[in-house]
């Protein structure tokens, strides 16, 4: 079993100041793979101390030595790939393969990205032409808390570490404390580019204790947070109290309009991209909408390929899905489906109960559930897990109707062959991302939601800014 119970503060591994362990548990297996401490006050007092000590001189350095630096990273990064990708299928049970592609390979893109974002990005430009004395500076907004959650663990702490980095901020990050393993695993490679002392901090924890102190702690001046609506309002308040910047990338609901000239994948493609990752993504499609022409022919496809979707072991290769993260998440998805079915929606595959052969080990059936009502629960609450809720509707202003009846505002889905009808109805869906016949979004493209999917964007361009605090100067000569 891995002990990792020290924290990286300011340049150096160090102990807890109060040791308090928890194990990580393997999905798979159900069975403790490392120990980790979870930080108390005072941890985060001394990580945050180091990042505001550190911010003096990091938050002046030229954008050439912050690439320099982040390219350093990027290529030890490759150099470790395949212990991110092992260490994120051990964390949270992501099958090796999509561990390796997906989870690892979206960290580096967002790496390469930003990187490239930094190169052409100018931190002072003119106003304009008609105001020559007038400079408008970007400067980094200092000391920033990162959280982030357990889903798609790299690629949510690169979205953060990496453009805090690029903008001049120093930082704490305290990951997930159900998948901290590939932090670590990155916090090992920010310590081998040699990074001055005190630029990224690290330290693991819980919500309640670890969270909340470094949330509310009075020297950091922003919150970067990834995760549930939940925690995400709870956060917001703590913010308020002195007025941190906070950007919030929390859950969603998303819709996938299935209109009857779409192409002949899209069903199947609709459910994989919900199933994926065993449903644990903040965008998956979870509400399939057909239309009703083609809808009975279409829950017949939906049945055959769901009852046939592959569950199984992470650590062997293939495009199956795992687990999902911990016993608690399995017991709140097969209460929604238990839910889903004693309201009378149809169940067509899966259900309750683990799939055939697997015993040990957080498992869920895929599962479809048809004729579902939108104000149902499992239609209305993120539920985490491979469950699909799919209903039928009459026209393209019912369709959107339903996709927006709905908190949240991440991404919706659109599928047809109409270009026309894209524009008409990517333009009237409330959500941050609209993803249009398996196109996919950009790794660059801004990525964040509207109504309680969050505040702010993460990625690219915009990803950067989000660091930034803007400052006009007149009189610039
Ligand atoms: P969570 O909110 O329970 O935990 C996320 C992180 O926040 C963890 O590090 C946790 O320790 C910390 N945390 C929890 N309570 C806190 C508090 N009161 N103060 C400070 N920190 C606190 O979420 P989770 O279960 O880990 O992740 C799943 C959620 O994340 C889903 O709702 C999902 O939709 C969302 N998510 C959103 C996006 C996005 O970009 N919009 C991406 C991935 C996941």
């Amino acid at each position: 079993m891995l002990e990792k119970k020290n924290f990286y503060i300011n340049g150096k591994w160090i102990a807890p100041k109060n040791q308090k362990d928890i194990q990580v548990i393997d999905p798979a297996t159900e069975r403790s793979s490392a120990v980790i401490s979870l930080g108390g006050k005072e941890d985060v007092d001394a990580a945050v101390l180091a990042a505001k000590d550190a911010f003096v001189n990091w938050g002046f350095t030229s954008k050439e030595v912050r690439i320099k630096l982040l390219e350093k990273l990027y290529e030890i990064y490759k150099k470790r790939w395949n212990d991110i990708s092992d260490a994120i299928t051990l964390e949270m049970g992501a099958p090796k393969d999509f561990s390796s592609k997906l989870q690892t390979g979206t960290g580096a893109s967002h790496i390469k990205s930003f990187i490239r974002y930094l190169k052409n990005f100018e931190f002072e430009r003119p106003l304009g032409d008609h105001a020559p004395n007038q400079r408008i500076l970007y400067e980094p907004k200092g000391v920033c808390a990162l959280i982030t959650p357990w889903n798609w663990p790299m690629n949510q702490v690169c979205l953060k570490v990496i453009p805090a980095i690029a903008a001049g901020c120093t930082m704490v990050l305290k990951p997930s404390e159900l998948a901290p393993l590939s932090s670590i695993i990155l916090a090992e490679i920010i310590d081998e580019a040699k990074f001055p002392s005190g630029v990224f901090n690290l330290v693991n924890g819980d919500g309640a204790v670890t969270g909340d102190a470094l949330t509310s702690h009075p020297d950091v001046n922003m919150i970067s947070f990834t995760g549930s609506t939940r925690a995400g309002a709870l956060i917001s308040k703590n913010a308020a109290q002195d007025f941190k910047r906070v950007s919030l990338e929390l859950g969603g609901k998303g819709a996938n309009i299935i209109f009857k000239d779409a192409d002949l994948e899209a069903i199947e493609r609709g459910a994989l991209r919900c199933f994926r990752n065993s449903g644990q993504s903040c965008n998956a499609p979870t509400r399939m909408l057909i239309e009703k022409s083609m809808y009975n022919e279409a829950v017949e496809r939906l049945t055959k390929y769901a009852n046939e979707f592959k569950v199984d072991d992470p650590n062997k290769e293939g495009d199956h899905i795992g687990p999902v993260i911990s016993e608690t998440q399995f017991n709140k998805i097969q209460n929604l489906i238990k839910k889903g079915i004693d309201e009378g929606a149809k169940l067509v595959a899966g259900g309750l109960g683990k799939p055939d052969g697997l015993d040990k080990g957080y498992y869920v059936k895929p599962t479809v559930f048809v004729d579902v009502k939108n104000n149902m629960e499992i239609a209305k609450t993120e539920i985490f897990g491979p469950v699909l809720s799919v209903m039928s509707f009459e026209s393209e202003e019912e369709a959107i109707s339903i996709a927006n009846d709905t908190p949240y505002g991440l991404t919706n889905y659109i599928q047809t062959q109409d270009p026309e009808k894209v524009k008409r109805v990517a333009r009237k869906l409330r959500s941050g991302m609209v993803d249009v016949n398996g196109a996919g979004i950009a790794v660059d493209a801004p990525f964040g939601g509207y109504k309680h999917s969050g505040i702010g964007r993460e990625a690219g361009q915009e990803g950067l800014t989000e660091f930034l605090e803007v400052k006009s100067v007149g009189g610039w000569n």
